[in-house]
Formats: C-alpha cells, sequence, structure tokens
C-alpha cells in the first residue's frame, strides 16, 4: 500500500486519507517503518473504504465515454457503448449504454426502475416487522436528500440511492420508516432505529448524506 510518511515530534501515530484519496502517515521521529506499516495494516479495512469514498467525491462528472465507471450498489462498473437495445443495461461487470437514447436520462431510467425493485420489499418489510404504517411512497431524484417522511407519512425516497451500497439504502428506508412513529430526532427515534438496524451507527446516515453530493448525476 502507497502511503506517505510525515514524521514530526509527536508520540502516536496517525492515519489521514487527504482529498485525493492519498494515505498519509503521521509518525513519531524515531518510530521504525516495520511497526508503521504493521498499523497501516491492521487499519486497512478503514483506509479502503475511506479511500472509496474519497474517490468517488472526487470524479470527475462523466461525458459517458467508454471505460467511464458508473456505480450501482456501490460498486463501479465500466460503461460499454452500443446502438442497439435497452437504454441501459447492467452485465455482470459492465454497463450497456445505447447511444441512441440521452445518457443521463437513460441512468436515470435505469437507476429509477431497479430502485423500485430493491426498496419496495425492503420497505415492505420493515414496515410490516415494526408496524410502521406508510401511506404513499414515491421515487425522485433529488439533489439534496435521500429521503423524506411528510406528516401524512407519505415516504419520499431519492432513487439515486440505487449507487449506494445496500447497507445505505437499508439506513435510509429505516430512517423514513421511524418517522411515522417520531417525527423528529429524538432519543426515542434513534431507540426505534437503533432495534430495526442494529448495527445502525449514525454515521452511515451522515456518510449515505456526503456521498448523495458526490454521486448526483446530472
Ligand atoms: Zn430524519
Amino acid at each position: 500500500m502507497e502511503y506517505k510518511l510525515i514524521r514530526s515530534k509527536r508520540k502516536t501515530l496517525s492515519l489521514q486519507i487527504d482529498k485525493n484519496a492519498q494515505l498519509l502517515v503521521r509518525a513519531p521521529l524515531r518510530l521504525s517503518v516495520k511497526k508503521i506499516e504493521e498499523f497501516i495494516s491492521e487499519k486497512q479495512n478503514w483506509i479502503g473504504k475511506k479511500q472509496e469514498f474519497t474517490k468517488q467525491k472526487i470524479t470527475p462528472k462523466s461525458n459517458y465515454q467508454a471505460g467511464d465507471l458508473f456505480l450501482f450498489l456501490g460498486e463501479n462498473y465500466p460503461l460499454k457503448l452500443v446502438k442497439i437495445g435497452n437504454p441501459l443495461t447492467l452485465y455482470d461487470n459492465f454497463f450497456q449504454l445505447n447511444t441512441q437514447y440521452e445518457p443521463a436520462q437513460a441512468f436515470h431510467w435505469f437507476y429509477k426502475k431497479e430502485f423500485a425493485k430493491i426498496a419496495l420489499p425492503r420497505l415492505e418489510y420493515y414496515s410490516q416487522k415494526y408496524d410502521l404504517k406508510f401511506n404513499k411512497v414515491r421515487f425522485k431524484a433529488q439533489k439534496t436528500r435521500w429521503g423524506s417522511c411528510s406528516a401524512k407519512n407519505n415516504i419520499n425516497l431519492n432513487y439515486l440511492l440505487m449507487m449506494s451500497p445496500m447497507s445505505i439504502i437499508d439506513t435510509i428506508i429505516a430512517h423514513e420508516l421511524a418517522h411515522i412513529r417520531h417525527k423528529n430526532h429524538g432519543k426515542n427515534f434513534y431507540k426505534l432505529l437503533q432495534e430495526m438496524l442494529p448495527n445502525y451507527k449514525k454515521a452511515d446516515y451522515s456518510l449515505g448524506q456526503n456521498q448523495l453530493r458526490a454521486v448526483f448525476i446530472s
């Protein structure tokens, strides 16, 4: 693993991912490289995750060229261009775009269609299990939020969530459903959410929110 080492008069090791997704290691003056690299390998999972998200943030908006990467359930797939078939199809390891369609529209069409397939069963599951009855559900693209729940218990979900890992999709769905019982972010709201998602961390939700800014396509 590549990293940039910055030694100084400090007592502890620290790791940081900079805005170019590069790993910065701050270390005491005399700590051995072996110790430093042991520490890095212990933190490999954390580093990988952080770098992944940072890279998504610095990806420039696509011009829909062959080979450009697009997200689906948290994984990147390269784009292949053709002149026939559906506007957009996801195969095992690539997206296929029919260039006779407007590319951004093709992606929106695809994400919305796929999101409905994935989100509806998750909504039903949490709704029944925790007795949280929603009224209507709508899927729409939004630039600033992943989801909302109205006073009348209508739920809006941002279908661009289709780019996020399933854990984030579940977090957002459970979050909006929990608002059916608690219309605020008080203690009881988070208690319910914790029950619905035993591995839930507040950080997952803000991670989702940050990712939204990163992945929005226009
Ligand atoms: Zn909320």
